[in-house]
């Protein structure tokens, strides 16, 4: 049967190449959801497109890199050290990023980022521009292109420069800004031109910064249709994983460590907007409330057959200064909490693998996901999808997209009130098995039935139906 073409574009490929020798690579591939996600799709034949996120200057490891990913339908973008550093840590990730997650910078390095400002510019059009011409080159009457986030804002308009015909559409997985905090962005109109030369753009949520009718927004006469796309996982893929001899074998030695005390867990990377800081704030706080007694007269004693342990594993450390404050509360906490025996908080810098992380989620009693903002929140859903017997609890900050959806199953806190959040925890950890159930089935029927695939699905189609409809205005 006829399948789609399917270009997906996005700044890094998912996978990840090492250099054996001078012709000679290895690949693995990282599976996340958007990969999944794409996986499950039948009606198309997906491509992808983007950095491999190594530096690659000679022609011979370019060509034999490029053959090598073939095979795993990729399509390699090559930029050099001086683009990555310019387009990707500097203009994506300390300007948009920042910007689009409403983080207030400090003065010192805002008008740090306001003198480097054009020349990041000129590198991230510069970039978005090499992956246009990789697209032009690959793309064949009919494919879909699907360009991703934040990175490649400027391609839209790069490849209908080359191809007015070509289907174009992109998606945001991050949230966007108000118009008041979009309008300071020296680049705000040429970035939001260039989008709006896609036929369908998507958000998680929506896209608050665009004003326009319900049908999209409308610029120099060409109408482009704007919605929100909620994203989801590949529920099947955890619900299958925890079957794994190698997970249920995680999942025994978990439950023996921790036998007798309520598991809690944080899943982040470590990042300004995951709230990291105030969830531990709010843990002490219900620590603070609830075992200052019990602690003053046990701290001698074996551990106790109460209490409650608190995983928080931090992947992705590149932040030193927000390192350092988690680590200096997570100190105070366990030096004033802890035991001879025990502490409260383990805390870890580092990412956990697939199988731990699923029998992570399984085997945990509360989680805490209390970002300041958030596009979605995977983690949310996989916590949920991996809950199928413990029917534990989700606390969820209500400035994720994912509140949006769970929000009826989870308890909303504001992660800023710790007071609120910590006496969440308290409620969480004494819900009644009842409620538990009936929070639990909720977030399970939601997670399991508006899944990766389904978004993708409803993406693409959406998009040939927004080409033809334009077609038919004409
Ligand atoms: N993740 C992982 N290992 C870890 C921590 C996280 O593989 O140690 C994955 C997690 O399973 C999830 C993703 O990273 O799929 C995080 O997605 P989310 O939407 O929650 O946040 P993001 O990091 O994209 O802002």
């Amino acid at each position: 049967a006829y399948r789609q073409r399917l270009l997906v574009v996005a700044n890094r490929l998912p996978v990840s190449a090492v250099r054996k020798a001078e012709d000679c690579w290895q690949l693995e591939i990282s599976a996340g959801g958007l990969v999944s996600a794409l996986l499950g799709v039948k009606e198309f034949e997906a491509k992808w497109i983007g950095w491999a996120g190594v530096n690659v200057p000679d022609e011979i490891g370019q060509r034999s890199l490029t053959k090598a990913l073939d095979e795993k339908r990729c399509i390699p973008v090559f930029l050099d050290e001086e683009i990555v550093h310019q387009y990707y840590n500097g203009y994506c990730n300390n300007i948009l990023w920042p910007l689009f997650h409403y983080i207030g910078l400090p003065q010192e390095d805002r008008l740090a980022t306001t003198r480097s400002f054009q020349s990041q510019f000129d590198a991230y059009k510069k970039a978005n521009q090499m992956f246009a011409d990789v697209v032009n080159s690959h793309y064949e009457e009919g494919d879909v292109v699907w360009c991703h986030d934040y990175h490649l804002m400027y391609l839209p308009e790069c490849l209908k420069k080359y191809n007015s015909k070509m289907k174009v559409g992109w998606f945001l997985h991050t949230p966007f800004p108000s118009s008041e905090i979009h309008r300071t962005l020296p680049s705000r109109s040429e970035l939001l031109r260039s989008v709006l030369a896609a036929d369908l753009v998507g958000a998680c949520t929506r896209i608050l910064g665009l004003e326009g009718t319900p049908e999209g927004v409308e610029d120099q006469g060409k109408l482009t249709r704007v919605a929100a796309f909620p994203i989801g996982i590949d529920a099947d893929r955890f619900i299958r994983a925890l079957e794994l001899p190698k997970v249920q074998e995680l999942i025994k030695e978990l439950k023996e460590r921790f036998d007798g005390r309520k598991v809690m867990l944080g899943v982040d990377r470590l990042d300004m907007i995951k709230g990291i800081p105030q969830k531990i704030l709010a843990f002490e706080k219900f620590l603070e409330e609830n075992q200052i007694g019990m602690i003053k007269w046990s701290w001698y004693k074996l551990p106790s057959q109460q209490g409650q342990t608190f995983l928080s594993v931090c992947s992705s450390i590149n932040d030193q200064k927000l390192t350092s404050q988690v680590h200096e509360i997570v100190g105070r906490i366990n030096g004033r909490f802890g035991t001879l025996t025990t502490v409260p908080i383990h805390h870890l810098d580092r990412s956990l693998d697939f199988p731990a992380l699923c029998a992570l989620y399984a085997v945990t009693d509360v989680a805490l996901v209390t970002s300041l903002r958030d596009g979605m929140n995977l983690v949310s859903y996989e916590f949920v999808a991996c809950q199928a017997s413990k029917k534990g609890v989700l606390i969820l900050s209500e400035f994720a997209g994912a509140a949006q959806s769970l929000g009826a199953g989870a308890i909303l806190v504001n992660p800023w009130n710790i007071t609120e959040v910590a006496s969440s925890i308290g409620q969480a950890l004494n819900m009644p098995t009842v409620e538990r159930v009936k929070r639990h089935q909720h977030n399970f029927m939601h997670v399991t039935t508006h899944t990766a695939q389904d978004w993708a699905e409803t993406f693409v189609s959406e998009l040939n139906d927004t080409v033809v409809e334009a077609q038919l205005r004409m």
